[in-house]
């Protein structure tokens, strides 16, 4: 198991010894290490804006499932939306999506943020992906897309996590 932080500025990063901080050089950088590395182990993602603590690293490394997220909220700044909204979507109707609410009680959610997410060996590499697609910026909706054409989701871990990046919103 490898847990890893990107970070273009090195600062507010895991305490946790046993995460690795990799610098991100380029656009690319982000899904071309988390392609990279899950072809020889499995790996945890966490974003560099979400905080963990072990127990919920432990939490992941030890669940039966291939694809693991924990939840976290998303604010308006970068949703648009009025209220912070947790990260995840399910499908709804046909082709819709909607984020999940603090009730839902599923086991799985179709499209995935990526604060903190595990990918067992080999998983990412189920899927193909174009230069354009690997660019950070919208990779995660790309995976959990490609995800779910395959008919794979995400195991849902329920804690949610704290997400600094509020842009200003108090965070929950
Ligand atoms: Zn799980």
């Amino acid at each position: 198991m490898k847990i890893i932080q990107c970070y273009t500025e090195m600062k507010d990063l895991s305490e946790i010894k046993e995460v690795e901080k990799i610098k991100m050089l380029c656009k690319h950088t982000y899904a071309d290490t988390l392609i990279e590395l899950n072809k020889i182990d499995d790996i945890i993602n966490i974003e560099h804006d979400i905080i963990v603590t072990q127990k919920d690293l432990d939490e992941l490394a030890n669940c039966k499932h291939d694809l693991c997220v924990f939840n976290y909220y998303l604010y308006p700044f970068s949703t648009g939306w009025k209220e912070p909204v947790l990260a995840h979507r399910c499908k709804v109707e046909s082709n819709n999506f909607t984020f999940i609410d603090a009730n839902y009680d599923e086991e799985y959610v179709d499209l995935a943020g990526f604060g903190a997410i595990k990918f067992k060996k080999g998983m990412l590499n189920k899927l193909h992906f174009t230069e354009e697609e690997r660019e950070w910026i919208a990779f995660d909706s790309v995976v959990s897309q490609k995800f779910h054409e395959i008919g794979i989701s995400f195991h849902l871990h329920k804690k949610i996590l704290k997400h600094t990046h509020t842009g200003g919103y108090p965070c929950k």
